[in-house]
């Protein structure tokens, strides 16, 4: 029988790996964890590639928001388990979304893995595991983003239990951070060296509500922005009801804030809204499209759509075809709806949209997007951006406008034509569209 509870201490442990899958705001919470290891004189790696030096301990952080994600879990955790059967690895222990979920199920099914935590217990991990631990679990992190960039989680949980999805049956009800202890965060990245934030929360709309009374995301990205150091902040995952608007003169006005918005709409045919509990319409939708970038000229705006879902129709997906079409957002990503355990939909809504329809549908909105990409990326041939350099490749530098988030938005090449810093900010000219990246020529 798999261990359930939480001691697994006494052993001298002297290595360890952590292995992150899924969503930002995971990764986060493994680099607090990474932070408490390294505190603790533990050696430890972070993502580390390959199988031919595992570390005797390993820290699995699970996704467990949709099917593929769990999977993905599932399948780590086996592959850890093989190593451990032929003696590679002496303890696996598991946390996150997907043992938050299932771990009574999961333990009964995986009795290779030592220990199970859950999406908030993980902070008792070191303790568990170090006889005399020496740090008690904060906001320090071991960055495992480049230096100059960070992802700033503001909030856990989310209060609006939309039809289809099981976060908030993983995460719980939606707590913000107090936005000192969010600035003191900043403070001790900005002291690291980061210069961009990723601002997260899987409801951005509702920050302050629970704590201060009042929506309070502007107020706090203003005090954020006075935070020496800081130069972008850029914002992901704003629910479209209840939008608080007063966010919109800081992203015009304030010259750190990006004028970039991630805001998933899911979708935009009344019926359909009405059946996701998104408490939305369309015509509020499209206001509220229209007012946001008319209050910040220039936005980029990036949003996540959803085909398939129970009773969606021929018409409404044309409908939701057309409002691409209209909207032409400059990033969008779509997916097909997967029944989720024990949401409403899951409970209430027969999932009967075959999966072949669903892939087309899906197929022909990625596809309409792709064109409006391009047409979006090659509007830009000629002018000038300030980017912020990652990385160098072999034949490029790898950099970022303001309007590209890590690892979802294109990126921008820089020619090698002088020798750039990874972690500076430079102009550059852009000379060539490609769908998923831009090439670009310093500015001298
Ligand atoms: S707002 Fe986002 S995280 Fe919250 S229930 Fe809806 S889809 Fe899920």
């Amino acid at each position: 029988m798999a261990n359930t509870g939480h001691k697994t201490a006494g052993a001298k442990i002297k290595k360890v790996d952590v292995v992150t899958l899924g969503c930002s705001k995971n990764l986060v919470d493994s680099e607090r964890l990474v932070q408490q290891f390294a505190d603790n004189g533990i050696s430890v790696r972070h993502n580390p590639e390959g199988d031919l030096k595992v570390s005797p301990v390993v820290v699995i952080n699970t996704c467990g928001f949709i099917g593929d994600a769990k999977e993905e879990s599932i399948n780590t955790i086996l592959q850890y388990a093989e190593l451990k059967a032929k003696g590679k690895v002496d303890k696996i222990i598991v946390m996150g979304c997907l043992s938050e979920r299932y771990r009574k199920e999961l333990s009964e099914e995986l009795p290779e893995v030592d220990a199970w935590y859950g999406k908030f217990d993980w902070v008792n991990l070191i303790s568990d595991m170090v006889a005399e631990c020496k740090s008690h679990p904060d906001y320090r992190r071991a960055l495992s983003t480049p230096l100059h960039s960070a992802y700033l989680k503001i909030a856990e949980g989310c209060n609006r239990f939309c039809a289809f999805c099981a976060i908030p049956l993983i995460t719980g009800r939606f707590k913000s951070r107090p936005v000192e202890e969010i600035v003191e965060e900043v403070k001790m990245l900005t002291a690291k060296g980061v210069t961009e934030l990723n601002v997260i929360a899987q409801d951005l709309s509702s920050y302050g509500l629970d704590i201060y009374g009042e929506k309070s995301l502007a107020r706090l990205i203003s005090e954020i922005s006075e935070v020496e150091g800081v130069k972008w902040i850029r914002l992901h995952y704003a629910y479209p009801a209840d939008f608080p608007y007063d966010i919109l003169p800081v992203m015009r006005d304030n010259p750190k804030v990006c004028k970039y918005l991630d805001i998933a709409l899911q979708h935009i045919s009344d019926r359909v809204l009405g059946n996701m509990r998104r408490h939305i319409s369309a015509d509020e939708t499209r206001a509220l499209i229209r007012r946001i970038r008319n209050e910040v000229p220039g936005i980029h705006l990036r949003t996540t759509l959803m085909v398939g879902f129970p009773g969606e129709e021929e018409a409404d997906f044309q409908e939701l075809v057309g409002f691409v079409k209209e909207m032409r957002f400059e990033r969008m990503g779509a997916f097909a709806y997967c029944e989720e355990d024990d949401t409403h939909a899951a409970r209430n809504l027969p999932d009967n949209i075959e999966e072949d329809v669903k892939q087309e549908r899906l197929d022909e909105i990625m596809r309409i997007q792709e064109e409006i990409s391009l047409e979006i990326q090659s509007e830009k041939v000629g002018k000038i951006f300030d980017v912020l350099v990652d990385r160098e490749d072999e034949d490029y530098y790898v950099a970022r406008t303001q309007f590209d988030s890590p690892e979802v938005d294109p990126e921008v090449l820089i020619k090698k034509d002088a020798v750039l810093h990874p972690g500076n900010y430079y102009k550059v000219k852009v000379v060539e569209a490609l769908p998923f990246e831009l090439i670009s020529e310093l500015c001298q």
